[in-house]
């Protein structure tokens, strides 16, 4: 147990710029301890925070006053990797990119590649259903998790999921606890799935006009076919000069990128996949040649430092986190830059283009009252778009309040019940997530779900 003050505000707190306020930290050794802490827990009527690295962005995991951190990043075993069953059983403080050097020598990776994977853990990975670059081809966290074991809050053990390759048997729950963000349970093993690793994964860094109009852009990766792109992303101007201090950047900046990446089994497949990347560039109107960096993580490792960079060069900001379908992502830059003009601040710009998913980050006191009006104007252009107030960083505490404007009154309520069974005295994760009952339809207009579900309660 751990109660020196310095050490529970670094554990009390997580990357957003909210403060928790700890009691305590404890680190359970095995899953026995993590039964009966929460017992414990539920006796005393304690909230308990599951912790993995704490890089979550919207207080997912900060521990309110009084409440305990489960410190988890110590839980870093892997094991079973099985080249035929194409799984790996670890422990949920495994840091992500610590797999994928284990993965490496039996030809296998593990695709979810956040740009936080030289710290986040994958039992954090799985509270925030993360993901990263290599979704534009693989998809997020929840479609690479195999099984859960987990205590719930009732102290209950539970192995969610299964090793078969199929399963059909009711609904998943599995899947309900992927993204849950540790208020049904704390995972305490997991067992993923993963890919072959393939032989060639180049890095292409693509010099764009500050003019391309990025829908476009997006939309003709999505169509190309053969291409063999595993990843699509997009830095402004500002975010890829700040990159171009990392070790190993080789393109002089001041314009804004587009990072790629190509997945080939040798080189021949590479130069065609090549040729077909290029002649896609060339009718989306771009016609800079790329920098080809032979090994793609080296270039994520370079995108990861995105974060350091603003965080010297602008400091305490509005980090949002939203996605639309592609053929909308053009207008929804349209509104971001509106609400930037409209509260006179600047905004920074990158994100997931290839999926609509983009982080326009705000320099303005993300405490201020103007930071929770363009948060509030970033989720409501997100909806009106059909898009989402969460593409991969989850909801935490900062956007709860939005919550039933994306999912719809009843959605929440379904939400509700089932934490309530999972976590009758709601001692996990207090405070996240779901929004408070007494004020439950947030500030914002509903998103088309939200509607549908009000129709429904109306019939
Ligand atoms: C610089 C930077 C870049 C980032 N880039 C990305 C990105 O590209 N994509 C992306 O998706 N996110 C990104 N993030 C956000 C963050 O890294 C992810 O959400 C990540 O999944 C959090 O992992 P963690 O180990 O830090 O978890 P934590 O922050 O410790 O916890 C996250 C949530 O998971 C819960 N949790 C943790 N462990 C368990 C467990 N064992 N059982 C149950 N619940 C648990 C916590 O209670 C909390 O709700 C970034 C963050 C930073 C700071």
């Amino acid at each position: 147990m751990i109660t020196a003050p310095d050490a529970l505000r670094r554990l009390g707190r997580d990357a957003s710029h909210l403060q928790g306020g700890a009691l305590a930290a404890v680190r359970p050794a095995d899953a026995e301890d993590v039964v009966d802490l929460v017992r414990w827990a539920r006796r005393h009527r304690v909230g308990l925070v599951a912790r993995g690295a704490g890089t979550a962005l919207d207080g997912e995991a900060m521990t309110p006053r009084g409440g305990i951190v489960v410190d988890l990043s110590g839980w870093k075993s892997i094991e079973e990797i099985s080249v035929d069953r194409r799984s790996v059983r670890v422990g949920p403080g495994v840091v992500n990119v610590d797999l994928q050097s284990a993965l490496r020598p039996f030809g296998l990776f593990y695709p979810p590649n956040p740009g936080s994977a030289e710290s986040c853990t994958i039992g954090g990975n799985v509270g925030t259903n993360a993901s990263g670059p290599r979704s534009f081809a693989y998809g997020p966290t929840r479609r690479w998790v195999r099984t859960i074991q987990a205590v719930l809050g009732t102290g209950e053990q539970v192995r969610l999921g299964s090793l078969a390759e199929k399963r059909s048997v009711g609904p998943d729950l599995l899947q309900v606890f992927i993204g849950s963000e540790g208020t049904l349970g704390i995972a305490t093993e997991i067992t993923l799935r993963l890919a072959p690793r393939p032989e060639i994964r180049q890095g292409w860094v693509v010099p764009l006009s500050s003019r391309a109009p990025l829908g476009p852009l997006a939309a003709g990766f999505v169509r190309a076919r053969g291409t063999g792109l595993s990843a699509v992303e997009y830095l402004d101007a500002f975010s890829a000069e700040g990159l171009r201090s990392g070790r190993g950047a080789r393109w002089k900046s001041g314009t804004p990128l587009l990072l790629l990446e190509i997945e080939a089994h040798d080189r021949k497949e590479a130069q065609v996949r090549g040729r077909r990347v290029r002649a896609v560039l060339r009718t989306l109107g771009v016609r800079a040649p790329p920098i080809i960096i032979e090994d793609a993580d080296q270039l994520w490792k370079l995108r990861g430092e995105n974060g350091r960079v603003l965080d010297e060069r602008v400091g305490a900001r509005v980090r949002e986190d939203v996605a639309v379908p592609v053929d909308q992502v053009d207008a929804l830059i349209r509104r971001l830059r509106t609400i930037a003009r409209r509260e006179g601040v600047p905004l920074y710009l990158f994100g997931h283009l290839g999926e609509g998913s983009l982080h326009p980050n705000y320099a303005v006191d993300p405490s201020s009252p103007a930071a929770e009006r363009i948060r509030g104007a970033v989720y409501a252009a997100s909806l009106a778009l059909e898009g989402t107030i969460s593409a991969e960083h989850g909801v935490g505490r900062l956007k709860r309040p939005y919550l039933e404007a994306e999912l719809g009154g009843p959605a929440v309520n379904v939400l509700r019940a089932v934490r309530k069974v999972c976590d009758p005295d709601g001692i996990l994760n207090p405070g996240k997530l779901y929004p408070d009952a007494r004020s439950p339809s947030g500030p914002l207009s509903p998103s088309p779900s939200a509607r549908a579900g009000r129709q429904v309660r109306r019939e």
